[in-house]
């Protein structure tokens, strides 16, 4: 009984074995192992999200050793096989793209090429198994834009030329133009070191003035600390020695009659050079950025301010909202008046900025309108608040717009768009800045070779976006299959995996 069951069974698995031989391979008899092997090999680990084996299995190194496909990581828009940079002594593009020392068949390939690889390897053997392709992210490449960011032209902006006078024009005294847009002659340069003061970031070079500018400066200094107890003025920038437009940092200070005074009180020390570069403004806000800390702005600072609008040259007095809100409260019931010249602006919450009018007798200086009688005390210095971001939270960066969209950058302030005396202030000599070519194309040049590149750009994204049309390059990492951090076997499903 037992061995006539014996014999069924093994008659049973040999017509078994005979009958898959027959179904799946007529020319090549399979072994029982080989019949067996893929059959054990199924149920591997599996990734839930994308029902993809996400570990080798044991009982089958060759799926990793001698698999048809390396791992690829896209790399520079191309797919670059890891192994291969590995063993060339590239950088390997993420730590776990490093690991594997053999094979190195493969360089740059196409994704078609790469996917009918993958589709082929898949259909012609019976022993093909899911590979998994694993596509490391790449720093700074989340979604591949096409075409690569647009290279805009530059422009020898005024800027650069003003910021490259390293001495005045010896010319006559002159505030040229406007407070933004204009330059200086005959400036002359506030001592790094006064009785009353002490000029800050001295590598900046931006301790010049016109001659009224700089002797109100010493005065007001001088008056401070004589009449009001104030310790002493730490200046910040007035003017650049030819005046102009500066490479970093204010849009006006550009005629010498504008400087920067901070409102933290001066040590009783002389500071070293390296101090005056690295010692750190106070912010007078509090915590919330709408207000002022009552502990650090005081009627100290108060007075200071006062002092500096009390002078009849002074015209406006540039403070923080929330500084023009505190001086609102704190300012005398009855002498009010000096308020009016004090105006709510941006920034300026641990320095405030003197503006004095344009000097009498001389040309060409465009003056602001006075401003007004009142203090400003009512709806302009709240609507002023209810512009102030608060500085509770760090501002969320916005998601950069696609390549596509994106604008031509603000062209620089040019040489054109200030007065033509500013020409000669620059090639004054001794030490004249010289002038080349590119720095004299006109606002409208300018705008047109950016409207050009726009145009240029725009066309190229246009074309990459053609449905239909054969992806740059920089286009292959958006193929699912080799997006960043996604797992993908490639599947003998040519339809799923070919993209025509
Ligand atoms: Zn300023």
């Amino acid at each position: 009984m037992r061995a006539a069951r014996f014999v069924v069974l093994a008659v049973f698995c040999a017509m078994a074995v005979a009958v898959a031989s027959w179904l799946q391979s007529p020319g090549a008899p399979f072994t029982a192992l080989e019949f067996i092997g893929p059959l054990r090999a199924e149920p591997r680990p599996v990734d839930d999200s994308s029902g993809v084996p996400v570990s080798p299995d044991p009982a089958h190194p060759d799926v990793d050793a001698h698999a048809p496909l390396p791992a690829f990581v896209p790399k520079g828009g191309v797919l670059t096989n890891t192994e291969e940079a590995a063993a060339q002594g590239e950088e390997p593009v993420s730590p776990n793209a490093a690991a594997p020392t053999r094979d190195t068949t493969t360089g740059s390939v196409a994704p078609d090429h790469l996917q009918g690889t993958a589709v082929a390897a898949g259909a012609k053997s019976s022993k093909a198994r899911p590979i998994s392709i694993e596509v490391e992210p790449i720093p700074g490449l989340g979604t591949v834009e096409p075409p690569t960011a647009p290279v805009w032209p530059t422009f020898v902006g005024a800027k650069t030329l003003f910021g490259a006078a390293k001495v005045p024009a010896p010319l006559a005294p002159r505030a040229i133009g406007s407070y933004s847009r204009g330059c200086l002659a005959g400036a002359v340069e506030l001592p790094i070191d006064g009785p009353a003061w002490q000029e800050m970031r001295l590598s900046r070079n931006r301790n010049w003035g016109h001659p009224e500018l700089v002797s109100l400066v010493k005065r007001f200094a001088m008056d401070a600390q004589t009449l009001d107890g104030w310790p002493g003025l730490l200046v910040g920038d007035l003017a650049q020695p030819r005046g102009g437009p500066m490479v970093t940092g204010h849009a006006s200070h550009q005629i010498g009659l504008d400087a920067d005074i901070w409102l933290t009180p001066m040590p009783d020390r002389r500071l070293t050079e390296k101090e005056r570069e690295e010692l750190q403004a106070t912010s007078m806000l509090d915590s919330t950025g709408l207000a002022v800390d009552p502990t650090i702005f005081t009627e100290r600072q108060t007075a200071l301010i006062k002092r500096a609008a009390s002078y009849p040259e002074v015209e406006r007095i540039f403070v923080h909202p929330a500084i023009k809100k505190a001086l609102c409260k704190m300012a005398d019931p009855v002498d009010r008046a000096w308020l009016g010249k004090v105006r709510p602006w941006f920034g300026h919450y641990y320095h405030f900025h003197i503006r004095i009018k344009c000097p009498e007798g001389f040309a060409g200086c465009t003056p602001q309108p006075p401003p007004g009688n009142e203090d400003g005390c009512g709806k302009e210095v709240d609507n002023w608040l209810a512009r102030v971001i608060p500085a509770k939270e760090p501002a969320q960066p916005a998601p950069p717009p696609p390549v596509s969209k994106l604008k031509p950058p603000k062209p620089p302030l040019m040489l054109a768009e200030l007065p033509k005396e500013c020409r000669a202030v620059l090639s004054a000599r001794p030490d004249p800045v010289k002038v080349p070519q590119e720095a004299l194309l006109t606002p409208v040049q300018v705008k047109k070779a950016l409207a050009k590149a726009a145009s240029v750009h725009a066309a190229l994204a246009k074309a990459a976006a053609v449905p239909g049309a054969k992806p740059p390059p920089s286009n292959l990492a958006a193929r699912p299959a080799l997006r960043p951090h996604v797992r993908k076997a490639a599947t003998p499903d040519p339809k799923a995996s070919d993209p025509k």
